[in-house]
């Protein structure tokens, strides 16, 4: 089979398909878009073998981005359930840190079944079964992407513009096959979660907040059943959860070494989920539409975005170019933002005739101005906190957390730490003071990742205009991390 369209493309995710949407909606002459999935339309959008792997939660204000950018509506079925916040409880659980801020939890499995709906309704083709193995290169420029079918037919698809949302293990961007500035390849010792999750109905005969709470998002901080992670209980109901953990493997090698242990993903979250004392009796749901869906792992990128995600014909988005928040693994927000800002920028760049690589530079800087440019402090952040014992992730929530930080978290902003920064108020509060000496290099490293990602986000507001000025910038922006990884001991 082959195909000749303007724009293809690569997953059905939820980047993949909220980007073909905005591709159709904003563009004013008619664009031809195909999108290429290699699940079967009743499974279409699914993640791995084993199901949709997500811990399902999403933002209002990320969802709302997407439904008014592309009128669009989201609600019951996909919706499951409405939180109001999430709650971070601390390694020793005397700390519960609430960040509000109202979210969905979804129906993956559901969600995508309305995604198609919709890009059927923006005339979007959609091609199922179809795996995508390799990018077409002529003359430095991508052109197309070869697959092959279920049955294993040979499929061409030939554009203007190849989109790459694949998702993480995306086997496109590992070959890009010309010259460009995308990053093929991330650290996946340290700087991919392997994550995992049940789905699971429960009996809801122990209530206690700080396990499992209808309202909220709990998030437990624990380097012992978490290394280099956190463990979640999202509810999806009154008595239902989405339940799971992420490790950083380097940080479970090292854990399993100190403990003579030999934990891996599966038996670390079967111990969380015993260890949850909310959840009695708990139990696989039967029928749709959970069903096939409710024990999966798959691995998560928690570094900075690509630093440049454009290509001659080729863009990147979603996992596949590393978006998730290295905070936190959240990658759906990044995921539905980038979409619509991409499909603006892929229009244009196709309505201007220059799908080269700077006339699609727009994506790289507006996606860094609207959402990106936090990034790289945030992965300082985090990898910092994945060093630290369990004590002090406690004594920090506990001591050196303010308002302020709790504000700007709410916000999705890097905390500033304040009470660790301001020379002033450190001098003034005694009772500050004696906690600063009793874990000096707590509070030092603290205020210096503070200081390091007001600078990072100094310099990706510099992000720059254009693909002539990236190198140098990009140089800048290795020397700042270098140093904060020396500084910090994370080499
Ligand atoms: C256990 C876990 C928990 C998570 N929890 C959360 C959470 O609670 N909140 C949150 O915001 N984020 C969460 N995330 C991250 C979130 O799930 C991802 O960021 C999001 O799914 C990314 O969407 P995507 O479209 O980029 O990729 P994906 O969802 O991975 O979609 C990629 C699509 O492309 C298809 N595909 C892949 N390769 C090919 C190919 N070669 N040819 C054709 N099709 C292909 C796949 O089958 C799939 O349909 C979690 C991730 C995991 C693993």
């Amino acid at each position: 089979m082959r195909i000749d369209c303007d724009v293809v493309v690569v997953g059905g995710g939820p980047a993949g398909s909220h980007t073909a949407m905005a591709v159709a909606r904003f563009s004013k002459q008619n664009i031809r878009v195909v999108l290429i999935d290699r699940n079967e339309r009743s499974e279409f959008g699914k993640k791995t073998r084993r199901g949709w792997t997500c811990g399902d939660a999403v933002s209002k204000r990320s969802l709302e981005f997407v439904m008014e950018n592309l009128g669009i509506m989201y609600e019951r079925p996909e919706i499951e359930h409405e939180v109001d916040g999430v709650l971070v409880i601390s390694p020793d659980h005397e700390t519960k840190v609430l960040f509000d801020g109202e979210g969905y939890l979804l129906n993956r499995k559901l969600w995508p079944q309305k995604q198609l709906q919709y890009l059927e309704k923006f005339g979007v083709e959609v091609l199922f079964g179809v795996d995508a193995r390799q990018l077409i290169a002529e003359d430095n420029r991508i052109v197309g992407v070869k697959g092959t079918s279920r049955d294993g037919e040979p499929v061409e698809v030939r554009a203007k513009v190849v989109v790459d949302a694949s998702g993480s293990a995306s086997v496109l961007r590992s070959n890009l096959p010309i010259e460009s500035y995308v990053e093929r390849e991330i650290d996946k010792e340290n700087d991919m979660e392997a994550t995992g999750r049940y789905i699971l109905e429960f009996d809801r005969v122990v209530e206690d907040e700080t396990w499992f709470d209808p309202r909220y998002c709990i998030i437990h901080l624990d380097q012992f059943l978490a290394p280099g992670g956190y463990c979640w209980t999202f509810p999806k109901g009154e008595s239902k959860v989405n339940i799971g953990l992420g490790v950083q493997k380097t940080a479970l090698d090292r854990r399993n070494a100190a403990y003579g242990l030999r934990d891996n993903l599966t038996s670390l979250i079967d111990q969380y989920v015993r260890a949850n004392r909310a959840i009695v009796n708990p139990r696989e749901p039967e029928g749709y539409p959970d069903q096939g869906n409710t024990y999966s792992t798959w691995q998560v990128p928690v570094r900075r975005q690509n630093d440049c995600m454009v290509a001659n014909g080729y863009v990147v988005v979603g996992d596949a170019a590393w978006m998730p928040r290295p905070i936190d693994a959240g990658g759906l927000g990044p995921s539905l933002y980038g979409s619509v800002i991409l499909g603006r920028n892929v229009v244009r760049a196709i309505e201007e005739n220059d799908v080269s690589q700077d006339g699609l530079w727009g994506y790289n800087v507006e996606y860094v101005r609207v959402y990106g440019y936090q990034m790289a402090g945030f992965e300082v952040l985090r990898r910092y906190l994945q060093t630290l014992p369990n004590d002090d992730i406690s004594f920090g929530m506990k001591h050196f957390l303010s308002e302020d930080d709790i504000e700007s978290i709410k916000r999705r902003e890097h905390p500033r730490f304040p009470l660790l920064t301001n020379f002033l108020r450190v001098l003034l509060d005694a009772e500050l003071r004696r906690r600063v000496r009793e874990r000096p290099k707590l509070a030092r490293s603290l205020a210096y990742v503070a200081n390091k990602s007001r600078r990072l986000i100094k310099h990706y507001l510099n992000y720059p205009e254009r693909s002539a000025d990236f190198p140098r910038w990009r140089a800048q922006l290795l020397r700042e991390l270098k140093e904060a990884n020396e500084r910090l001991g994370l080499t």
